[in-house]
């Protein structure tokens, strides 16, 4: 086969990472196989771990072997990743252990088929936000009043800030709040859709501050 040919029968493979935590046994799997199948490894925007030009004949033998040391592969459809600030954890100015919060997320909405392409969440552990929390669909801010949510921020060629739609409420408001807002995002959409393009409409189930 020739080089040219070998290049367009690769493909790759996302590892997920919660709270952009790369457990150990992961990076060693990771670290053994792209040694031995060559392949590149990329760390996505999203904290995922990204694995690029994995020939397509290697493709099951490192994801088995990813599979053996613990690593969950991004699929269609499943609920994404929050992507989190280091937060109290690590950071002087941190609110809010990020990660536990993120695992809450996880946990809470694991479940979730048919979450459509490109739907983004973030939190941020103060209102510095890091994470990027007023740029992605959903953004959770905490601050020394509580937790602000927005929604319907974006980046890309019109990139936009997301509007708040609750100030200084407590944890178990902002899950609430965001099992709303998926599930109105997952009625008002077949496909890819940004949340921003949902702000204005008649049914939106929060106000706009
Ligand atoms: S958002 Fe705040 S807590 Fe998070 S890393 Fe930035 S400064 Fe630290």
């Amino acid at each position: 086969m020739s080089r040219s040919e070998a290049v367009r029968k690769m493909t790759g493979l996302t590892v997920m990472l919660p709270g952009g935590i790369m457990p150990g046994e992961i990076m060693a799997a990771v670290h053994d196989l792209s040694r031995k199948y060559d392949f590149g490894i990329y760390l996505s925007t999203a904290q995922n771990l990204r694995l690029i030009n994995i020939a397509e004949d290697d493709f099951e033998a490192v994801k088995a072997g990813l599979a053996a040391a613990g690593a969950v592969f991004k699929g269609p459809g499943g609920f994404p990743l929050p992507k989190v600030c280091i937060g109290a954890g690590s950071c002087k100015l941190g609110l809010v252990d990020t990660l536990e919060f993120s695992r809450l997320v996880g946990e809470r909405f694991a479940g979730r088929k048919n979450v459509k392409p490109k739907f983004k969440i973030a939190v941020s552990g103060c209102p510095a936000a890091c994470s990027g929390a007023m740029l992605a669909d959903i953004g959770v801010v905490a601050t020394r009043a509580g937790f602000n949510l927005y929604v319907g921020g974006k980046g890309g060629p019109r990139p936009r800030v997301g509007q708040r739609i609750k100030k200084g409420v407590s944890r178990d408001e902002v899950m609430y709040a965001i099992e709303i807002l998926v599930d109105y995002h997952d009625r008002k959409t077949t496909g890819k859709q940004r949340f921003a393009k949902l702000l204005n409409a008649d049914d939106f189930p929060f106000s706009l501050e």
